[in-house]
């Protein structure tokens, strides 16, 4: 069985409280980001809620036959 692994970040847009959910290299390498709803930029480090890994768990096939947080 392989698994395969990604790594996002739970970010909060200080102006309107909108939650964007990204991979956390954006956090990693400190890229601004903009807001989806309230158009407006700012840095992911500082923003940071929460992290979490999710997991893939691949089929022989290679296709992903379950998906959960690790
Ligand atoms: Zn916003």
């Amino acid at each position: 069985m392989k698994q395969a692994f990604l790594e996002v970040v739970f970010l909060k847009c200080p102006k309107c409280g909108n939650v964007i959910i990204e991979p956390s290299w954006f956090s990693d390498l400190e890229q601004d980001i903009q807001c989806a709803d309230c158009g407006e930029s700012f840095s992911a480090k500082q923003n940071e809620l929460d992290r979490k890994v999710i997991k893939f768990v691949l089929g022989e096939d290679g296709k992903a036959g379950s998906i959960s947080f690790e």
